[in-house]
């Protein structure tokens, strides 16, 4: 099971209804961190979230809503004596922007902080899953990422098992350890035994941008999109390069993702006023607020608990 919860669901600044962007996936006990604005220490606070948890953190691009929050966090996962690694992982500048943040203040973690510069389209292999990060289109280097789910081997299939003249025992458990054995002098392999593999989950996160090909191209069929999209209306949205509702939902059907979540919506419009005109125009959307949280049992299996 996956749970992605939102920390943060406002842009630009908070507000009292709201903060500025984190998104907390949590995985077999494991925290990833999308973003890290001013303030992400105390909605993991009000979430119950440790910030020991976390062994990574994705920052989309730096710009102050996205990335202040990170030395509260270092400097408390220092008073906890923290001593694993933490990963931070961002686009072009990022090993110069943590640094310096790092070095404010006195204080020195007892533990590494690895800063990883991602040079736009990359892959990342982690135990559980991978992270893909891509280019998105907001003025200044900023990238959005993918969380893919590892695929899982599919149920034994008690049919194939008979074809091939065996019976149910305990070298199913051998085999799914090795992958491989040798049965009566046959070689099985556990796809021989095995129904289709389940897909795992995708999430994607776009940062912020304004509409962008390679949204559309990384969230093909994903399970969520989680998209910016910081105004109601392109007179509201001006030259800035963020996303409106009605693009983000334009968006979501071309690449024909599962769920649309609207994010980072901006402090100038209240809940209400946000939902309403949400509904207007792409009324399958969903509007989280701060603390709201999916729960991803499948590929198609998603559950939005409000808080
Ligand atoms: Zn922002
Ligand atoms: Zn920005």
């Amino acid at each position: 099971m996956i749970e992605v919860i939102f920390l943060g669901t406002g842009g630009i600044k908070p507000t009292p209804e709201r903060n500025v962007p984190s998104i907390a996936i949590r995985i077999d006990g494991e925290i990833t961190l999308f973003d890290a604005g001013e303030g992400t220490l105390r909605q993991m606070e009000i979430a119950g979230i440790s910030p020991m948890k976390v062994k990574r953190i994705f920052i989309t691009h730096f710009h102050g809503d996205h990335y202040l929050g990170i030395p509260a966090l270092v400097q408390t996962m220092s008073l906890w004596k923290r001593r694993d690694p933490l990963h931070i992982y961002g686009p072009e500048g990022a090993s110069t922007f943590i640094e310096n943040l790092l070095k404010s203040g006195y204080f020195e973690p007892p533990f590494d902080v690895i800063v990883h510069e991602i040079p736009g389209k990359y892959r990342l292999k982690f135990e559980n899953y991978e992270i893909w990060s891509f280019e998105v289109s907001h003025g200044i280097p900023a990238l959005g990422y993918v969380f893919k789910e590892r695929d899982k081997r599919g149920n034994f299939d008690l049919e194939k098992i008979k074809r091939l003249g065996l019976k149910p025992g305990s070298w199913m458990k051998e085999l799914e350890k090795k992958k491989i054995l040798e049965i009566n002098g046959t070689i099985i392999r556990l796809s021989d035994v095995t129904g289709p593999k389940k897909r795992g989950a995708k999430i994607v996160y776009t940062g912020d941008t304004e509409p962008c090909e390679n949204v559309t191209l990384f969230s093909k069929r994903a399970t969520i999109l989680i998209h910016e999209a910081t105004y109601v209306s392109e007179e509201d949205r001006g030259e800035s390069y963020h996303t409106t509702i009605r693009e983000a939902c334009e968006t979501w059907h071309d690449s024909k993702a599962k769920m649309l979540v609207m994010f980072h919506r901006g402090p100038r419009y209240s809940y209400a006023e946000y939902k309403r005109k949400v509904f207007e125009i792409c009324p399958q959307a969903i509007v989280p607020r701060d603390f709201d949280r999916i729960i991803v049992k499948g590929e198609n299996d998603v559950l939005l608990k409000v808080r």
